[in-house]
């Protein structure tokens, strides 16, 4: 008996298999056209600076409409992307495009590029930072890129020398989704990092009974003592800003404050957050 319906089972896998494999085959090729159509776009997040009680910047988020299933999750295709080796191109696009955008900004705004493992398999990324920058007329101060710990799972050395040749530019480097990596903390001795962005799972769950809590005090008072300032993700409620306030974390990002918008709807944000109908009141 047994014999018979494994047979069967094995062969509902493999129909399964066929099919996840055809689909990502076919996003793969998608992906690779919307990149030549240049069909990507980039959507930036507020970042808000809690002392100065103000938009201080914004994270840009890459986005790609596919032209039948439609917006497609960043988490789905970037991972996708770094397969493929498309990540390489397509980061400089993220790059370039979000300079020259942040540029346009009122001085002082900065912007957020996240940048993925597969970027640092090369020093390449110097120079792609440096023409970025070069060319778009930005302040090397006004960039900040984010990474994941697993930038130094994968080649430790070689990456914290791309590291420093991306400070020595007078970039400002950020650790995204702090906590949620397989690393050990001992990779803080070998960069000191602007930045720690505490994930929104923590954040998720600050103000639930028995939550994270704890977790987050702790990143914020490692980050202080290292010189790093902290930034939390995933803010929704005003509970959570409550918390984060009373706690010192330097920076907040969320929906309560905004989801990532296009370009265009920038001027009203900073309005809405730092004009002078805010200042007024
Ligand atoms: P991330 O860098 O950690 O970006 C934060 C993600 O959280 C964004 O998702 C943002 O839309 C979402 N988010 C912001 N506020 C909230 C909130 O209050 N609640 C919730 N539930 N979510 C919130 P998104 O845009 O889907 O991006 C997902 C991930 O894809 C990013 O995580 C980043 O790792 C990656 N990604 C996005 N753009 C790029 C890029 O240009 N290059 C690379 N390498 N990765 C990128
Ligand atoms: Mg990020
Ligand atoms: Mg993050
Ligand atoms: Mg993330």
């Amino acid at each position: 008996r047994a014999k018979g319906d494994g047979r069967g089972v094995y062969r509902f896998f493999e129909a399964e298999m066929d099919v996840r494999l055809q689909a990502r085959r076919s996003l793969e090729l998608d992906l690779r056209a919307a990149f030549e159509a240049e069909a990507f776009d980039l959507h930036y997040q507020p970042i808000y600076d809690l002392a100065q009680e103000r938009i201080c910047g914004f994270e840009a988020l890459l986005r790609w409409t596919h032209p039948t299933r439609g917006r497609v999750s960043p988490a789905e295709f970037v991972p996708l992307a770094e397969e493929i080796g498309l990540i390489v191109p397509l980061g400089e696009w993220v790059l370039r495009r979000a300079c020259r955008e942040a540029v346009g900004w009122p001085e002082g705004l900065k912007v957020a590029v996240n940048v993925s493992a597969a970027q640092f398999t090369s020093s390449a990324l110097i120079g792609t930072v440096k023409a970025a920058l070069a060319e778009s007329g930005l302040p090397a101060r006004r960039l900040e890129l984010e990474i994941t710990e697993s930038v130094l799972l994968v080649n430790g050395s070689a990456t914290v020398a791309i590291l420093h040749g991306l400070r020595d530019l007078g970039v400002r480097i950020a650790m995204d989704d702090f906590g949620t990596g397989y690393s050990s903390l001992s990779y803080l001795r070998s960069f000191p990092f602007d930045k720690m962005k505490v994930d929104q799972s923590f954040t998720r769950d600050l103000t639930v009974e028995q939550g994270s809590d704890f977790i987050v005090r702790a990143v914020v008072s490692l980050a202080a003592s290292l010189g790093m300032t902290t930034t939390a993700e995933g803010v929704e409620t005003p509970e959570q800003l409550a918390w984060l306030r009373e706690e010192g974390c330097d920076e907040v990002q969320g929906y309560l404050f905004s989801p990532p918008v296009p370009a265009s709807a920038l001027p009203a944000l900073l309005d809405l957050w730092n004009g002078r109908k805010r200042r007024a009141a």
